[in-house]
């Protein structure tokens, strides 16, 4: 599953590290920073902690969570058991607890509970911008692809064949589309988020090791490349291109 970073302006002000094994997240122009889910999933839990303030977790489909921290007070616009989209807003950032300024504390866990480095997991999707100063922090990146809309389609339709959903083509083409995300037509072009990721197969690389950089199985590595792969899942070649999900 592509996860997103959960700001729409990726600044972060503190990294990944042993003693802090999160990374925070700040603001520009305006504090009310609006939060938003990384992936499709579940509210977990909403609790307060003296020293994280008002935490949000959600847990996703791929079994990885997150807690969003120091949310601000009353900010929290979902329940738990609610399910969310990728880019659905679900709270507004603050400095509740122990903050010294407003910021998002992000803590990613792994499906064990583990803390994993969410800058190895997130991707910057082309709507969102990112602090010149943290290029080199920022790690994945996402890319559009362009459709044409053809007669018969609904944004439904479209989001089914791309594997997403179409509120979240709405949101990248609202300029395009306009007010009624019902009405689209021909000819149009659309921006869809792109939800397929691809890894180029290197010298040492096996399904195995692949599959734990992406934290997936080989077993769905190899059945999404039978094709390329073949009958042996041993056997890779530098320069493949593996679709990874
Ligand atoms: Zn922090």
């Amino acid at each position: 599953m592509i996860k997103q970073y959960p700001v729409d302006y990726i600044a972060i002000t503190q990294g990944y590290s042993d003693d802090h094994k999160s990374i925070d997240l700040g603001w520009k122009d305006n504090p009310n920073v609006p939060i938003l889910s990384c992936g499709s999933g579940y509210v977990e839990n909403i609790y307060y902690l003296n020293d994280g303030g008002n935490v949000l977790k959600i847990k996703y489909d791929d079994k990885t969570s997150t807690a969003f921290m120091h949310l601000k007070s009353d900010s929290i616009i979902v329940k738990v058991g609610d399910r969310v989209i990728r880019g659905q807003n679900v709270a507004t950032m603050g400095d509740t607890g122990d903050a010294t300024g407003v910021h998002l504390h992000l803590v990613m866990y792994d499906e064990s509970g583990n803390r994993i480095n969410p800058t190895k997991y997130l991707y910057a999707f082309p709507n969102q911008t990112i602090n010149p100063e943290d290029e080199s922090i920022v790690m994945r990146y996402n890319t559009y692809v362009e459709y044409t809309v053809q007669s018969g389609d609904t944004l439904w339709s479209i989001a089914r064949k791309y594997n997403t959903t179409w509120q979240q083509i709405y949101e990248n083409n609202k300029e395009v589309i306009g007010d009624n995300p019902n009405l689209i037509y021909p000819g149009q072009v659309l921006k869809i988020p792109n939800n397929v990721i691809t890894y180029t197969v290197q010298p040492g690389d096996t399904l195995w090791s692949i599959a734990k950089e992406y934290n997936t199985t080989w077993q769905q590595i190899y059945e999404n490349n039978k094709e390329v792969i073949g009958d042996n899942p041993n056997l890779i070649y530098p320069g493949q291109i593996l679709i990874i999900s």
